[in-house]
């Protein structure tokens, strides 16, 4: 059983050196346990949150421990009630091939399912989070103006494209042109800016020429910087993710521009909402799936993987996925479908 574990703590970006590839006998399980293999592990921004040893909403991982994640998974053997050799389940198996589980958390899928891995993505966590962030938070009314960054990523190729089954105008913020063509393209968006262009301050000001409505936060930082000046009166922001900061050892250089932020909130009445997934949202997964199955089946909405196969390519993948090197959502096959 390989497993990959938290060898040291992260100073700014995670290192190889970082992470361990271990070698484990395989767990043997006791009763009201079952044993799953890993097919498809997902990567994920928040996994940086748990690299460091910082109190959050979720405990980080200990020196040594297996690194958490979501995952798709075989059973391979149960001792447990209502789960049988063969099931296909997602599960929170951690960068490894085998784990053991009592069942919590646990959701069974159709063992027949055409691409399981879309329950770590389109249909599963990411899906639920670009899905609640804007309707729930974001409030979209046809003819208002969204931003979001991250815009090819598991949750920002959503978010744009619920956006514009809303009537939006969507504009996206990503890291290359072959990004921003491909929301623009193949996902629908009306507009797609790169961030790395030294002029995006100028590029969002002309393309959002009546102001933002809702702006879906995914990463902060220079972005944020560049959309809080165009921000309507009663504008949205749901407030997902930073990732611009997750490798961050200091605050950002420059003026505090902590006033700044609280002068616009205060003037123009916007509302800033930060939320977290399951805690928040987990009690209204069924209200998604019935939203996104059928925008998935008749193709109304587009999903794109990046998969990395090889359990021992999670952690050169991981480390990119902080640098924009993964274009979809990222996902590791570990084991065979
Ligand atoms: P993505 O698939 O979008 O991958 C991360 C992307 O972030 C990269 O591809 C890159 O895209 C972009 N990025 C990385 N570093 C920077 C940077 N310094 N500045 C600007 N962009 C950067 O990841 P997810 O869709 O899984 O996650 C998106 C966000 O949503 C993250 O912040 C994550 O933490 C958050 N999230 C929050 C949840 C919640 O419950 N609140 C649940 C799930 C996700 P590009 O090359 O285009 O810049």
């Amino acid at each position: 059983n390989r497993q990959i574990t938290l060898a040291s703590r992260p100073h700014g970006a995670p290192i190889p050196a970082n992470f361990n590839l271990v070698e484990s006998s395989l767990p043997i399980i006791g009763d009201n346990e079952m044993l799953l293999r890993t097919i498809y592990l997902s990567l994920d921004p928040y996994m940086r949150g748990r690299m460091n040893d910082a109190k959050s909403y979720a405990d980080p991982v200990a020196i040594n421990e297996v690194m958490v994640g979501g995952s798709i998974c075989r059973v391979e053997a149960s001792n447990l009630e209502g789960f049988e050799k063969g099931d296909l389940v997602v599960a929170f198996g951690g960068w490894q091939d085998y784990s053991i589980s009592n069942g919590e958390g646990v959701i069974k899928l159709d063992s027949a399912m055409a691409n399981p891995s879309y329950g770590l993505g389109v249909l599963g966590m990411p899906g639920l989070t670009a899905y609640m962030g804007l309707m729930d938070i974001g409030a979209p009314k046809a003819g208002e103006t969204l931003v979001v960054a991250a815009a090819t990523g598991a949750v920002g190729s959503l978010v744009g494209q619920i956006g514009k089954l809303q009537g939006c105008k969507v504009v996206g913020i990503a890291g290359s042109k072959e990004k921003c063509d491909y929301a623009v393209n193949e996902l629908g968006f009306d507009a797609c800016l790169n961030h790395n262009d030294a002029d995006l301050v100028e590029q969002l000001a002309t393309v959002c020429d009546s102001g933002i409505d809702i702006y879906y936060e995914n990463v902060g930082g220079k972005v944020f910087d560049a959309v809080l000046p165009l921000l309507n009166s009663k504008a949205r922001i749901p407030l997902c993710g930073l990732i611009a900061q997750y490798n961050a050892t200091d605050l950002p250089p420059g003026p505090d521009r902590l006033g700044l932020l609280m002068g616009n909130l205060l003037v123009k009445r916007i509302k800033m909402q930060g939320f977290i997934v399951f805690d928040d949202y987990g009690h209204r997964y069924g209200e998604f799936q019935q939203a996104m199955v059928p925008w998935l089946v008749s193709g109304q909405i587009k999903y794109k993987e990046d998969k990395v196969v090889g359990l021992e390519n999670a952690v050169s993948a991981f480390i990119g996925l902080l640098q924009g090197e993964n274009f979809g959502k990222l996902v590791v096959q570990v084991g065979p479908e």
